[in-house]
């Protein structure tokens, strides 16, 4: 069965009832059935805004007093009400002066009016669905009764500033779902479930990893020993990966000048995001780098480069500090310090095609690494603001586009959507729960290197521009952990685990024999740890489950006598009995 959608630009789309491309327009239809339910409900509310997301819809509501989920089954049944009652939907376009009347008196549509005006809207829409009337982009659902109510649910609330700007005022944000059967929302149900029980906040308490100190520093991660010694292995593989393709590594300074900021253009373009610093000594002014693309080109300008040195690549595991809203900060997803595996590529035009194939054949491959078999790439052209020509821009993008089709990697182009000075590639990996993380980037960029003024000598001792790719892998270390969490639900591969084996004792006759396994594990590079507590052996192999530790090592007598050891792997019912070479063995050969 297909829908017929009337766009905003009054075209009519078709849309099958249960394709992806429809969910959008379904949910935002769903959050605006919950608005209405909202306000048959309770008298005195301020609608704000109600978007459709990646995988449902919300809507920002000022509450005169607060509510709790147990409002929801009532809102429910006023949501079904409305969909039931297949209410004809329709848009209408007005004058500013039209609209200014019609929402009167409701602070957050005027000052979304206001807005539009500003940004040079003549008129802007409304949608009436019943009594019920919003200021909305639109497109929408013909009429409720599209919307199944078996299919739609409330699920969470928040707080959420008016325009997420703590200055502002603090609202409801009510969280829903939609999906085109009743079958999809129970899907999605189960997914969440599963998903709540991997939450990396959840497993990083309970593996130990990390925590957050949201009064002393917001958005920062403090990394306990296990966490760090994670961290350490990612940043070992990435090193050892780009070593063997012919990287460089290179580290430069946090605390950089305004001037350096104003050559790179951040201070002004990028001022939202950055953490600025004032020396009260002698009055200069810094910031902290939000990216590490700068250092890159101060090392490029060192000395003459030729032709020879390219391409040069050169990568930095660099610290960036990015100021986020406090209610945008989510575990280790969105911090607002966190650790680039960047790397600057420097090369000559010709050389952009195939230096731009290694970059994504290196991220496929790393990728498949740690299990995500399924990634998608998104091709970003020219924005309507951009900086450079358009032939510049011709040749930028054709190359990228070129790169992935001379080597038969799929991609989607998202028109417009690239950066202010170059297209880029964009990496999308899907988790085992089929959520969709963007990680790693290519950009490509003939901006920065003639902000910074960098140039090599070519083959005829001319001194040209070389061209500059931008590069991230895992993007930020530290989302890039949090999404293998939640991917592996905590049972990471055994070379990335902080602690590889445990050995513990049964009873206290078997103390020295569990010292010396330990010690030998240790001394054969294996992350192990001994537990020799007093603790009955249940307690200690659920204790160590818990921390997700992949394999324990149970002694007792019996195993003391023989130079036996009964090995348990995660999750595993039963005990294998070893000699403690075959388990060293064993261990070393999972870890290669
Ligand atoms: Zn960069």
């Amino acid at each position: 069965m297909s829908i017929k959608i009337t766009m905003p630009d009054g075209g009519v789309k078709e849309f099958e009832k249960d394709s992806p491309e429809l969910l959008p327009i379904l949910r935002h239809t769903a959050a605006h059935v919950l608005a209405y339910a909202v306000i048959k409900e309770f008298s005195g509310t301020e609608l704000a805004i109600g978007p459709s997301t990646d995988d449902g819809f919300y809507y920002d509501i000022a509450f005169p007093k607060p509510i709790s989920p147990e409002v929801f089954p009532n809102l429910e049944a006023r949501m079904r009400e409305i969909i039931e009652a297949k209410l004809p939907i329709a848009r209408e376009d007005l004058s500013i002066a039209a609209a200014k009347k019609l929402f009167a008196g409701r602070k957050y549509k005027l000052e979304l009016i206001k807005d539009l005006r500003e940004q040079g809207e003549k008129s802007v829409s409304v949608y009436r669905m019943g009594e019920f009337v919003d200021l909305c982009r639109g497109p929408h659902l013909p009429t409720t009764g599209y919307l199944d109510a078996r299919a739609v649910k409330l699920l969470s609330l928040a707080g959420a500033y008016w325009r997420g700007n703590s200055k502002n005022d603090m609202l409801t944000r009510i969280y829903g779902t939609a999906f085109s059967t009743k079958a999809g929302l129970e899907a999605h149900l189960k997914m969440l479930e599963e998903a709540a029980k991997r939450d990396h906040r959840k497993l990083g308490k309970e593996m130990d990893l990390f925590h957050f100190e949201p009064e002393f520093a917001p958005g920062g991660v403090f990394w306990h020993p296990n966490g760090w010694s994670m961290f350490r292995s990612l940043v070992d593989y990435m090193r050892a990966r780009q070593n063997a393709e012919g990287y460089i590594e290179i580290n430069t300074p946090s605390v950089c000048s305004r001037k350096m900021w104003e050559t790179s253009g951040h201070w002004d373009k990028f001022s939202q995001h950055m953490y600025y610093s004032k020396v009260l000594e002698d009055d200069t002014e810094f910031a902290v780098k939000p990216v590490n693309c700068p250092g890159g080109m101060l090392y490029f300008k060192q000395g003459i480069k030729s032709y020879r040195d390219l391409p040069l690549k050169v990568a930095e595991f660099g610290k960036v500090d990015r100021f986020e809203a406090s209610g945008a900060l989510f575990g280790l997803m969105r911090v607002r310090e966190f650790t680039q595996d960047d790397a600057h590529i420097f090369c000559t035009p010709e050389q952009l095609e195939a230096e731009s194939v290694k970059v994504v054949k290196l991220i496929m491959d790393i990728y498949k690494d740690f299990g995500f078999g399924k990634v998608r790439i998104k091709l970003s052209t020219r924005p309507e603001k951009r900086l450079g020509s358009d032939e510049i821009w011709d040749i930028s993008e054709r190359a990228l586009g070129d790169a992935l089709k001379n080597n038969g990697y799929e991609y989607t182009i998202f028109p417009g959507e690239g950066a202010l000075y170059g297209p880029k590639l964009e990496f999308v990996l899907t988790d085992s729960l089929g959520r969709d993380w963007q990680c790693g980037t290519l950009q490509l960029d003939m901006n920065l290197p003639e902000r910074f003024g960098i140039s090599y000598v070519d083959a005829k001792g001319e001194k040209q521009r070389p061209v500059m790719l931008h590069r991230a892998l895992f993007g930020s270390l530290e989302r890039f952990m949090g999404i293998l969490i939640e991917h592996t639900a905590g049972r990471l591969p055994l070379w990335l685990s902080p602690v590889q084996a445990v050995v513990a004792s049964i009873s206290e006759e078997a103390e020295t024999y569990a010292r010396e396994v330990s010690t030998r594990l240790q001394s054969m590079g294996i992350r192990a740890e001994l537990d020799v507590r007093s603790d009955k052996i249940g307690y200690k192999v659920r204790e160590h489950s818990l921390k997700k530790v992949p394999y324990i090592a149970v002694v007792g007598k019996k195993e003391a006598e023989a130079g036996l050891v009964s090995v348990r792997s995660l999750g595993g019912e039963t005990e294998e009995s070893m000699k403690l070479d075959e388990f060293v063995e064993k261990l070393q050969e999972e870890i290669k």
